[in-house]
Formats: C-alpha cells, structure tokens, sequence
C-alpha cells in the first residue's frame, strides 16, 4: 500500500488560504489554492505551494470564493503545466474574482498573463463525471449545497477513498438541498468545520424575518440597506425577496458586482447546477430569472452617472431596499450609501453574513458608531450611523450537526478538520466523539493519511 500524505499550505485552524497537497512517492494533486485576506491590508499566500507548484500531476478548485481560488493563477507562474479542473460555473464565478482581485492588489501574486495561461488550462466538468489523473487515481466532484458549482471532491486513490468537503452546506437554500453524501464509504474524510460552535437556523425561519422587515421598512417610506456577499448570500437574498409577492411594489436595487453574479447565475439555471425543487418554484412563479422581477433594478458601475443614481436613490422619499457589496463593509458601493443614509435612524442596515474581525463590519456589527468611510466623492470621511441595525444570521457552512452527520455517514476512519477557528475545532471534537476523532494538521508539515 502506498503511503498518501497531507500537507496543509492554509485553513488548518482558522478560515483563509485554504491549499492541501495530496502526495505520495510517485504523484502529486493540489486541492484549491487560495489566499487570506487581512482586513485593511494586502491578501497572505498560502506559504510552500510555489515550491511544489511545478511537480504537480493535477490541480483542482472546489470552488470560486476567493479564499480557496485566489492564489490559482500563481502555479502556473511557477511553472505548473497541466489542467486545472473545475465546475463550469466555478470558471465563470472564478475567472470574474481573479479580475476583480487585479483591480484590487494589482500583481503582487500573479499577473494577467499568468490568468491567461490558466483560463486556457481549465477543464470543466460536472458533477459525477470520474476523471482520471494516473493510473489508479481518479477524482470526481460532488455537490457541495455552498455556493453555485461549489463541489466536494472525492479522490480514489488505488482503492483509498478520500474526499475533502471544501465548503459545504448541510441546510436547504434557496438554489440548492444541502451538500450530497457520496454513495461509498470513505476511508479519510478532510471536512471543513467552520460553524462548530455556531447554531445554524434553518432557512425558512431567516427569511421570514427578513421578508417581514423589508416590507415594514419600505412601506413606512424608509430604506432597507442589505450589504451582501456578491457570490451567493446576495443570490439568496434576491430569490428569497423575488419569491414574495408581497415585496412586489417594492424597488429593489441591486448594486456592485452582484449584477454580474447574478447573470452567471441566470446561465446555469438548469437541474445540473440548482435543486429541481428551487426550478419548480420558478415555474410556478412564472419566472424565467429571479433578478429579472419588474420591481428588480440593477445598479452598473458604467459611468459617473452612478453615483448620480445612488444618491437619487437615497434621497427619494419612496421606500426601497438595496443589495449592495461589499458583505464585510470593507469598500465597494456599501460606502456609498453609508454616506448617503447613514444618519437616518430609522433606514435599517441589515447583515447578512458572517463578519470577520477587523473589518468595518465587525466594528459596526459590535456597535461601533463613528465610522471612516469613503465618501460618495472617492474621499475618506468620518461619519455617525444612525441607522437601525439588524442581524440575519444566515451562513453558506454547514451547521455543526451536518458536519457530525457527514462524519458519521461516509463512516470515515481518518477525520482530518480544517477552515474553522481553534474554538470551533475543539467543541467539535467533542460533539462527535461518539462517533469520530478527527484531528487537526499542522501547516507545511506533511501527515500521513491514516493507512487503510
Ligand atoms: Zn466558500
């Protein structure tokens, strides 16, 4: 039997650069190459893949989010010449992140010609459909019910099975009935572990609340603010408002590049990406597109006209929600409308996700007031919210009983937790130990795979 190590580049105990390295003497199969991001300061790579970016045999992205693709474009900097797999929406979702990620930091990780040589590289693939690396290895995605074309990948090597979650969801959402169990047992299970320690509500009972509160807000002539993660929870959050006829009197301004989410979105509208259930709704609703409700008003980033329309917006006496980037209020058209209703008590600001320490969300998330924002100018200023705020606790990651669910089902011997903090990583272990004892790695240091 051959001796498979692990090694973590990132995401061992904390959420960022998520890149693991499976090897043995003969093979080498990269799984995601992302970045961390630091709020207020530049991305970190994920250290050690440069030196084995070369020497690989295969590279796979289990998804878009940049934590787990943004340093892709880097191996074939360093010389990787093969393909790089992934879902056909990933490429799409992915390659808009890597230009956007260009404009933000510029080329201090990769440069257009290294996204060139990439975008050319890339073999896209649907879900179930067996790939094959080297004789005796072959890989395969599943769904993983996270974000669209988001995939498990399920890896037989010479008969070790071994699947990495990447980012799953346990819970049905708008598009999809929560990640898909494979059909074999599994000898090593690498799973993600994010919400160990958070309770995740269902769905249904989140979206009542927002629904409710929308329609209130509007109808009293006042703006609900939804600051959004531009891949995904703003796709969540649209459907959700789309599918109540209630809102339809309602505008709902979409703004920031959750418009071109929304498009790739629209393009894989279909049973092999979204639930069937989340397609009869459509139906039934006699809708081709979610986003396309007459009520449902894109906002481009075309001109300086922009922000012509974000401040007739803000200032209109008609009540209005607005979906905006960024989630963690780090920039984008967010600061815009801060700016522009940010003293008016009774606009309701309503998160929507997760908001990592340090970011402008965090802050106003815990109660801060006095805010330095940029100005709808371009300027920095200070200002006081004074707005309502609201928390929605919404999450794309797996509650903790779908995580013990997914360790108990694919009867794993070798449980491997990643992309979740200390904290969570410990309440876990001891959630599941009767059933599992998963363990974490050390990063850079390679592990064996608990031999079968
Ligand atoms: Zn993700």
């Amino acid at each position: 039997m051959n001796d498979i190590q692990i090694t973590a580049f990132g995401a061992t105990d904390y959420v960022g650069k998520s890149s693991f390295l499976l090897s043995d003497k003969d093979h080498k199969i990269l799984l995601d190459c992302g970045i961390e991001l630091v709020p207020k300061g530049l991305s970190k790579a994920p250290k050690g893949v440069d030196e084995i970016a070369k020497s690989l045999n295969a590279f796979f992205l289990s998804h878009a989010h940049i934590d787990h693709s943004g340093y892709v474009p880097r191996l074939a900097k360093e010389g990787y010449k093969g393909f790089y797999y992934m879902t056909h929406p990933t490429k799409d979702i992915a390659y808009t992140l890597w230009r956007d990620h260009l404009k933000i930091e510029g080329r201090r990780h990769w440069s257009e010609r290294d996204l060139d040589v990439v975008y050319n590289k890339i073999k896209t693939t649907h879900y179930h459909k067996k790939i094959k690396i080297a004789d005796g290895i072959t890989a395969e995605f599943l769904n993983a019910g996270h974000v669209l074309g988001a995939a498990q990948i399920l890896i037989d090597w010479e008969g070790t099975l071994i699947l990495y979650t990447g980012d799953i969801n346990d819970r049905v959402t708008p598009m999809f009935d929560g990640y898909e169990l494979p059909e074999e047992k599994i000898d090593v299970l690498i799973t993600e572990s994010t919400n160990g320690d958070r309770y995740v509500p269902e769905r249904k009972k989140i979206d009542v609340g927002l629904r409710l509160l929308a329609k209130q807000t509007a109808e009293t002539g006042n703006k609900m603010i939804l600051p959004s993660f531009a891949v995904g929870r703003s796709q969540e959050i649209l459907i959700t408002l789309a599918l109540d006829n209630d809102l339809d009197e309602i505008p709902i301004y979409m703004d920031g590049m959750i418009n071109k989410m929304n498009m790739i979105t629209e393009h894989y509208l279909s049973e092999k990406w979204v639930s069937k259930r989340f397609l009869d709704q459509l139906k039934e609703a006699k809708m081709h597109s979610p986003f396309e409700k007459s009520n449902f008003i894109p906002i481009y980033e075309v001109s300086e006209r922009t922000q012509y329309a974000r401040k007739l917006i803000s200032s209109s006496d008609k009540g209005c929600i607005i979906v905006t980037t960024s989630g963690m209020l780090e920039g984008g058209p967010i600061h815009t409308y801060l700016d522009l209703c940010g003293s008016n008590e009774d606009d309701v600001l309503g998160f929507s996700g997760y908001q990592v320490l340090g970011t402008t969300g965090r802050e106003i998330f815990d109660g801060k007031k006095e805010l330095t924002i940029q100005s709808e100018t371009g300027k920095k200023k200070k200002i006081e919210l004074k707005n309502q705020i609201m928390k929605f606790p919404y999450s794309g990651h797996s509650s903790v009983d779908g995580l013990k669910r997914i360790m108990k089902e694919t009867h794993a011997q070798d449980i491997i937790l990643i992309h979740g903090d200390k904290r969570n990583q410990e309440y876990i272990l001891n959630y599941v130990k009767d059933i599992a004892h998963p363990r974490v790695l050390k990063e850079e240091i390679p592990t064996s795979l608990m031999s079968v």
